[in-house]
């Protein structure tokens, strides 16, 4: 009853595909830059010292049912975390927060809330490119998808004037998603300016931001100016939603800690409106996961909820980003060294997990083929992948294949 006509063989998801090859490849210098989590200089997994910490003294509680919205010491510490603990939003209580399935149940949630209730059935804008999965997601849920400009192969940066121009041209009212920070896949951020910008630009088009936080603290060291987009957008009174991911900032990913945050607008009414909205998002919660694990959720509110934890959860993410960022200049300094052709300056002007290198398919496909280094077709690169044991290697295989 099922041949295949109506059910097709689905394509093997690139990323984790990619993660397979390079597992079963037996070269012992094979390099994996494909997957966004983060390595240490030793190219391991990091349980970060402050979530080891807490796992020694963890009482064992016991394994029964989170509430539908989750752990609210977690929810209310990562809308506090995310929009500022001064936030107008907070204190005019008109913001809702529920605890998702990591980031992707956040976009998810917050997909399938905006399909139900957003007026006019609007398409939503992804940057070109954007993370593969907002596509899948947002299709699933049936809302039409567009895209803006946002990535220039000419000067490897942002595309700023294409991405206006098509926010601008785009219907109004219409859903524009934005990645608060690191953006992936091009590791390409609007500056400050960029975003007041955009801001103006969204509000005059009355749009909604839907915004995408997968690496908050991850991607400059500083959780506030990570943050920074999203409490300007909240500043200039924006009714808003937030997809929060603490996969990559607390090392948290097979646990899928996460939240959905809907900010309303001030007005008289805001109160009951996010009242209204929280109760919908709790049903639909409820229909699709009934409630969200607890495991993560328990150790990040532990870490966000004490401050001496939380120093030292700062402290952790600074040495992630930090060892980013060194290989991001040591591989930019290697490739001008070797006189490797082209420009180079984007990989220390790109920002958070990902550098999109501008190599082209032929060129990543002959990477893998001859130096067994694993990357994304596109060109991209998971600097975390990078360490001081295979960054020569590494700079001399683009150096090869891009003469
Ligand atoms: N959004 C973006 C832009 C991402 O890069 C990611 C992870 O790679 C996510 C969301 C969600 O990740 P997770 O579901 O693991 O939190």
């Amino acid at each position: 009853s099922f041949p295949p006509d109506v059910v097709p063989q689905a394509p093997e998801d690139p990323l984790f595909g990619l993660m397979a090859a390079y597992r079963a490849d037996p070269f012992d210098k094979k390099v994996d830059l494909g997957i966004g989590a983060y390595r240490d200089n030793d190219a391991k997994p990091w349980v970060l010292p402050v979530v080891k910490k807490i796992l020694r003294n963890d009482p064992a509680l016991n394994h029964e049912y989170l509430p539908i919205s989750g752990l609210e010491s977690f929810t209310s510490a990562a809308a506090k975390l995310i929009l500022g603990a001064d936030s107008p939003a907070l204190l005019e209580k008109r913001a809702h927060s529920i605890q998702t399935i990591s980031g992707t149940g956040a976009v998810h949630l917050g997909a399938l809330f905006l399909k139900r209730f957003y007026p006019g059935q609007p398409s939503v804008y992804f940057s070109s490119p954007t993370w593969a999965n907002h596509n899948q997601i947002f299709s699933n849920i049936g809302i039409p998808i567009q895209t803006y400009p946002y990535f220039s192969k000419a000067t490897k940066g942002l595309d700023f004037d294409g991405m206006k121009q098509a926010i601008a041209a785009a219907p109004d009212r219409s859903i524009i998603l934005l990645h608060a920070c690191a953006h992936n896949p091009t590791g390409v951020d609007p500056t400050q300016d960029q975003w007041r910008e955009l801001a103006a630009l969204l509000k005059q088009k009355s749009h909604f931001p839907f915004f995408d936080c997968a690496y908050q603290g991850f991607a400059s060291g500083d959780l506030a100016r990570d943050a920074w987009a999203i409490r300007y957008f909240v500043s200039q009174g924006f009714e808003l939603c937030i997809a929060q991911s603490f996969a990559k900032n607390f090392g948290l990913y097979g646990e899928r800690a996460g939240a959905f945050h809907f900010v309303t607008g001030p007005s008289p009414d805001a109160a009951k409106t996010i009242s209204r909205i929280g109760s919908q998002l709790q049903q639909l919660q409820r229909s699709e996961i009934s409630n969200p694990p607890a495991y993560g959720a328990r150790i990040a509110s532990l870490i966000l909820n004490d401050a001496t934890l939380f120093a030292e959860w700062e402290a952790n993410l600074r040495e992630m980003s930090g060892r980013i960022i060194s290989m991001r200049q040591a591989l930019r300094a290697r490739l001008e060294e070797l006189g490797t052709p082209g420009t180079w300056n984007h990989i220390t002007d790109q920002i958070g997990m990902f550098s999109f290198t501008g190599l082209s398919e032929t060129q990543v496909r002959e990477l893998r083929d001859v130096a067994h280094v694993y990357m994304t077709k596109n060109g991209r690169i998971s600097m975390a992948g990078l360490n001081t044991h295979n960054l020569e290697y590494f700079a001399r295989a683009v150096d090869r294949v891009v003469r």
